[in-house]
């Protein structure tokens, strides 16, 4: 039985003592029948536990608290269908708003009616809206669950119950409950539907999932987004047809293309000069610079057909800059009838209007004719950002009459990527992360991160500004990546971010577009509108450098930043040369930000104070005395610093992305040569003219320098000078290594990269 919570508004001082004594015995009632109630005196508090509680069932509000209307629309915009009764006098009912009388479902006259009856009908309000709450699968799992059969069939720990015959059985049952085991069925109970045959109550869980993401069709996946890639890869892409890809993309895509055959041209992102990767330009996905791409490649020669068939793209990046999804739909529509958005870190565009035509869902009809729209696949790690357990994924398709997708035709390759035996809990929680975001909630829980993440991004910035004007210590501060201004389009009227209004930021996605030409983010080729910043993904900048590249005095790489705040406990999501990535989702709790804010204040008091980095970063000191002892924290800021600017990282990866080394066999050539001739590391310093068996991805950006297949070029080429660089990095500091994958170290700290033979 679900928890039952009966929020009581009103304020007894002005009731007299009859009414109160009367709601006393309401409240005493519904106490006795297994509710909990929670009282609020005056309007503010309602609001506070209408924000708080969750949990609430049914809503009791009097008309005569100071403003009953502010908690009424409060509750009407936190929760769907919640039943709420209005405690009023029958003379006034006639002088309501018309919205008043619309939304509540019904009234309470304290006077006129005997207590069990009006505590009656709160009560199966309360029943029938927890009822209703339940998506289709969770409800038929639980009301399974309560039938409590015997089962013949897998898995085998029948509800858990093997598990009790052995002593580590028994410590793992009862660490998870059993809960757990008892839902965890086989595809043999019939009455919960297939996932294969998208039947019975799996199948309207994810018809329900596809109302609530605006999808046509919806796959509910349990292996992952990596798996949701593959799927949709692998249900588009023939042997040897050609493929534009995102250059930054997931390694679920390159493993899509392995299985396919499918021949990869690749679309760069720009670069800005934190080494920070962009969109993809627009001009790059026009129809003829496409075509001219397409000229160029190796691949295109022996290709089955010269037209592309699919395009994949990742939206948002990493760092949080999404696309205007109608708009690359538009010019990449004119290349390919299906395009891909991996929207791995964006499950939750869908739910509040900052993200209006960003996201893949969103290329429907009414947005582009057909003749120019793709079917669109939007492939989503619901468990990255939305409620849900680890792997839990979905595929939305928007079919198109250019390229629909044929939903038998999909189910093969949806199967071939599926195990046969699924988890139901987790089908539960996709339903439930579904559930979570329909309705006027999925608005709510989508503001709550943006608001913190803004109200953090303008603490950050106003610190700032408060050192500097103070004067008496080093005016340096870390500071955001966004917007320095900002202006509000009803108004025309301009601010500095760190003072406009907290409702403008979150409600103009103007507030964050990528402006072309703005200093801020320095992206080249910016089309208006084109990219957005998405608030919660919050880069936070070291001094040393800004968006265009220009080194300055101080400088303080951002890995020192990240390793303090790790022995305070906190965890960044991604470390770049002088940025660090922290992200703001659902399930940040207001003020958490507070934390860092002071670990922030707290490294900028070390660093002024010119503290031994024994003190500061003692792990590390203890690990590489030799390097670190006698060093303070400036001094080894100012070090890892000049390195950089020597090595100008930042500049040669540029370079490697602007003069690619050239592909030699596709992914799936090179896999074919994997697995029969096999593959060995080799030494950095002896690579040159060899080819990559694996990729290499570094950090910064995280998008692959080499792929399978591709050439590592001549020893003084851009990619292995860039490669290089990053060597002479990690050799100077031990203990902050780069995070390249596709590279071993050996104990002399020699890279390795594992080649063809
Ligand atoms: C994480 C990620 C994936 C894979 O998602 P999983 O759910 O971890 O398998 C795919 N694409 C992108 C862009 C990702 O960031």
């Amino acid at each position: 039985m679900t928890r039952s919570t009966v929020l009581v508004a009103l304020d007894t001082e002005k009731t007299g003592p009859v009414a109160r004594d009367q709601l006393a015995r309401i409240c005493e009632r519904l106490g006795a029948e297994g509710h909990e109630v929670v009282r609020a005196r005056g309007a503010d508090d309602a609001l506070a536990l209408t924000q708080s509680r969750a949990d609430l069932s049914v809503a009791v509000v009097s008309w005569d608290l100071d403003a009953p209307e502010a908690v009424l629309k409060a509750l009407m915009g936190r929760f769907t269908k919640l039943p709420v009764f209005l405690v009023t006098t029958a003379a006034s009912v006639d002088d309501l708003p018309l919205w008043v009388s619309q939304v509540i479902s019904g009234y309470v006259w304290l006077l006129e009616d005997t207590p069990d009856f009006i505590a009656g009908r709160i009560g199966v309000a309360a029943r029938r809206y927890l009822d209703g709450l339940l998506p289709p699968f969770f409800r038929e799992l639980r009301r399974f669950d309560d039938a409590h059969e015997y089962s013949w069939h897998t898995p085998a720990h029948a509800g858990g119950v093997a598990f009790l015959k052995s002593p580590v059985g028994r410590a793992f049952y009862d660490y998870y409950g059993e809960r757990l085991f008892r839902t965890d069925l086989s595809i043999s109970v019939g009455e919960l539907g297939s996932l294969f045959e998208h039947s019975g109550p799996i199948g309207d869980a994810e018809r329900n999932a596809a109302r609530v993401f605006g999808a046509d069709l919806t796959y509910f996946v349990l292996h992952g987004d990596s798996t949701a890639d593959r799927i949709a890869c692998h249900a588009s892409i023939a042997t040897d047809e050609l493929v534009l890809v995102d250059r930054n993309c997931h390694k679920a895509i390159y493993h899509g293309l392995t299985l396919t055959g499918g021949r990869p041209v690749y679309l760069v992102p720009t670069r800005n000069g934190y080494g920070l990767m962009g969109p993809v330009p627009p001009a790059a996905m026009r129809e003829d610079a496409v075509a001219a791409r397409v000229d160029r490649s190796p691949f295109t020669a022996s290709a089955a057909g010269r037209r592309p068939v699919y395009a994949v793209i990742t939206n948002s990046t990493y760092d949080g800059l999404c696309y205007d999804a109608v708009r690359v739909a538009e010019l990449l529509g004119a290349t390919v009838p299906r395009l891909h958005l991996d929207e791995a870190w964006f499950a939750y565009a869908r739910f509040h209007p900052i993200y209006a035509r960003r996201y893949g869902m969103s290329v429907d009809a009414a947005a582009l004719p057909d003749d120019v729209r793709p079917t669109v696949f939007s492939t989503q790690s619901t468990h990255k950002l939305l409620a849900a357990m680890s792997q839990s994924s979905m595929v939305h398709v928007k079919n198109s009459p250019r390229s629909p997708v044929d939903h038998r035709q999909f189910n093969e390759t949806f199967m071939m990527h599926a195990t046969t035996s699924p988890m139901y809990p987790m089908i539960a929680g996709l339903d439930v992360a579904a559930a979570m975001m329909d309705g006027p909630d999925g608005r709510w829980l989508t503001d709550e991160a943006i608001t913190e993440a803004i109200r953090f991004r303008q603490a950050v910035a106003r610190i700032g500004r408060r050192i500097r004007e103070a004067a008496d210590r080093p005016d340096w501060f870390f500071g955001t990546w966004q917007p320095t201004e900002v202006t509000d389009p009803a108004t025309g009227e301009v601010h500095a971010f760190l003072d406009a209004p907290l409702d403008l930021l979150r409600t103009e996605p103007s507030c964050w577009v990528l402006a072309p030409g703005a200093a801020w983010h320095g992206f080249a080729g910016m089309e208006d509108g084109f990219c957005l910043l998405d608030p919660v993904k919050v880069t936070i900048t070291c001094p040393g450098v800004n968006a265009a590249g220009e080194v300055s005095d101080p400088g303080i790489p951002a890995r020192i930043l990240t390793m303090y705040l790790e022995t305070r406990g906190i965890v960044v999501e991604k470390t770049d040369a002088y940025t660090c990535l922290i992200l703001f989702s659902m399930g940040i709790t207001k003020g958490k930000w507070g934390t860092l804010l002071d670990a922030m204040l707290d490294f900028k008091a070390l660093y002024d104070a010119n503290a031994p980095l024994a003190e500061v970063l003692p792990d590390l000191v203890r690990a590489h005395p030799g390097q670190y002892a006698r060093l303070t924290l400036p001094d080894l800021a100012a070090r890892m610093h000049a390195q950089l600017g020597r090595s100008d990282l930042t500049g040669l990866l540029d370079e490697a992305f602007t003069h690619p080394t050239p592909a030699v066999l596709t992914p799936a050539q090179a896999y074919q040569r994997l697995i029969r001739g096999g593959t060995e590391p080799v030494r950095l310093a002896d690579i040159a003219g060899r080819t990559a068996a694996t990729m290499v991805v570094t950090t910064p950006p995280g998008i692959p320098v080499l792929m399978p297949g591709e050439s590592t070029g001549e020893a003084g080429g851009p990619v292995l000078r860039y490669l290089r660089a990053l060597e002479a990095f990690d050799r100077e500091f031990p203990g902050f290594p780069s995070e390249t994958h596709g590279v071993t170290r050996s104990t002399a700290g020699d890279y390795h990269i594992t080649c063809l033979r």
